[in-house]
C-alpha cells in the first residue's frame, strides 16, 4: 500500500482538493422532542455534504484509495457492488471527475439482459465498464482466480478497491470522522454495511467517547471484519464501539411499515428527507435506544448523515437483498 506517502507526495491529491470537498463536515442541532424528553441532545454530523457526487463516507473511503492509486499510477479502478450500491456509483463519478477509467464488478448476471436500473445507468454515464457476474463467481471474488479472470476481462493492470470500499485506507480516511467529532459528543450512532466507517470512526473519537453502529444487513458477522479492518489499518482493535443488530429491518433494502413510518415522520418533523438504505435505519436506532432511556440525562448524542436521500434508491427492495 502506498497510502502511508506524506500528502506532498501524492499524486493524486491537488485533483481531490479542486473537487472542493466540505470538510470538516457540518454539524448541527437537531431539537426532537423525543430525546429533548430524556435531556439529550441530538446533533446531526452532515457527512451528506461533503460533496454532491461523492457523498458522506464514500468521499471519506475513497479519497485515500484515489491518492494510492494515482501514487502507484494506475488509471483504472475496478470495484464491486450490488445493482444499487452507492460505492458503486461514487467510484464512478470519481473516475469522471478524476481522470481514472473505472471498471464496475456488479453481482447478478441475469442483470446483463435488462435494462439498466438508474443507478446502474448513472454509472454506465460516468463511463463505467460494467461486468455482470454470477452471484456464485460474486461471492468468489477476493479468490485469485476469480480476481484474476476479471482483471483479464478488465485488460489491464487495475487498482483494485474492495467492496463498499472498506480496506485499511479507507478505515484511516475514516478516522478524520472521529477527529472532526473529538469533544463534540458522547455516543456517536452510525449506519454500517461493510464496517470500514465505523472501523474508522471509532478509532478518531476521544477519550470517553463511544460509537454505536447499526447494521443494515442481517449475518451477525460484522463485529469480527470491523476488528479485522482496525487491525490491518491501525494495528489492533481501537476506541469504544459496539453494534446494535436490531435495526437492520430484514436486511439490506429491505423495510418494515415501522421503519417507513419512522422514516417519513421525520422527513414531516425536520423537513429533512433520509437516504432509506442506510441513514434511517441508524436515526431509527438512535431514537429508540432514546426513547427507551438508554442515554443519561446531559448526554450528547450525533448521528451521521453518511449519505443523501436519492429518489432512485428507495423505488426498489427485495431485488438487491
Ligand atoms: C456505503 C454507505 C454506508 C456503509 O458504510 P460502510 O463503511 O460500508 O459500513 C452507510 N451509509 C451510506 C449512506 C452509504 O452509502
Amino acid at each position: 500500500m502506498t497510502s502511508d506517502l506524506p500528502a506532498e507526495r501524492e499524486p493524486g491529491a491537488a485533483g481531490l482538493a479542486a473537487l472542493r470537498p466540505r470538510l470538516p463536515s457540518p454539524l448541527v442541532e437537531l431539537p426532537d422532542e423525543r430525546f429533548a424528553r430524556r435531556g439529550v441532545r441530538l446533533l446531526l454530523k452532515r457527512d451528506d455534504l461533503i460533496h454532491p457526487d461523492l457523498p458522506g463516507n464514500k468521499w471519506r473511503k475513497l479519497a485515500p484509495n484515489l491518492r494510492a492509486a494515482a501514487a502507484s499510477g494506475h488509471s483504472t479502478l475496478l470495484t464491486f457492488g450490488g445493482a444499487y450500491s452507492n460505492h458503486l456509483r461514487a467510484t464512478a463519478a470519481a473516475g469522471r471527475l478524476l481522470g481514472f477509467a473505472t471498471v464496475g464488478v456488479v453481482r447478478g448476471d441475469e442483470l446483463a439482459d435488462r435494462p439498466l436500473n438508474p443507478s446502474l445507468a448513472r454509472c454506465a454515464a460516468d463511463g463505467m465498464r460494467l461486468l455482470f457476474v454470477s452471484r456464485a463467481a460474486y461471492r468468489r471474488k477476493t479468490e485469485p482466480e476469480v480476481l484474476a479472470a476479471l482483471l483479464a476481462e478488465a485488460g489491464g493492470p487495475c487498482y483494485v478497491v474492495p467492496e463498499g470500499g472498506s480496506n485499511a485506507a479507507a478505515a484511516r480516511g475514516c478516522a478524520e470522522l472521529g477527529l472532526e467529532l473529538r469533544g463534540m459528543a458522547d455516543v456517536v450512532g452510525v449506519a454500517c454495511g461493510t464496517g470500514g466507517t465505523l472501523a474508522g470512526l471509532a478509532a478518531g473519537l476521544g477519550e470517553g467517547q463511544r460509537a454505536i453502529g447499526f447494521p443494515v444487513l442481517k449475518g451477525g458477522f460484522l463485529g469480527r471484519e470491523i476488528e479485522r479492518l482496525q487491525t490491518e489499518a491501525f494495528g489492533g482493535r481501537r476506541g469504544d464501539w459496539r453494534l446494535d443488530e436490531r435495526f437492520h429491518a430484514g436486511g439490506y433494502a429491505r423495510t418494515t411499515p415501522e421503519l417507513d413510518a419512522f422514516a417519513d415522520d421525520f422527513t414531516a418533523r425536520h423537513g429533512l428527507p433520509l437516504e432509506r438504505l442506510y441513514v434511517a435505519k441508524a436515526l431509527h436506532g438512535l431514537t429508540t435506544l432514546a426513547e427507551a432511556g438508554e442515554f443519561a440525562r446531559g448526554t450528547t448524542v450525533a448521528a451521521v448523515v453518511t449519505g443523501a436521500a436519492d429518489p432512485a434508491e428507495t423505488a426498489e427492495t427485495a431485488e438487491t437483498a
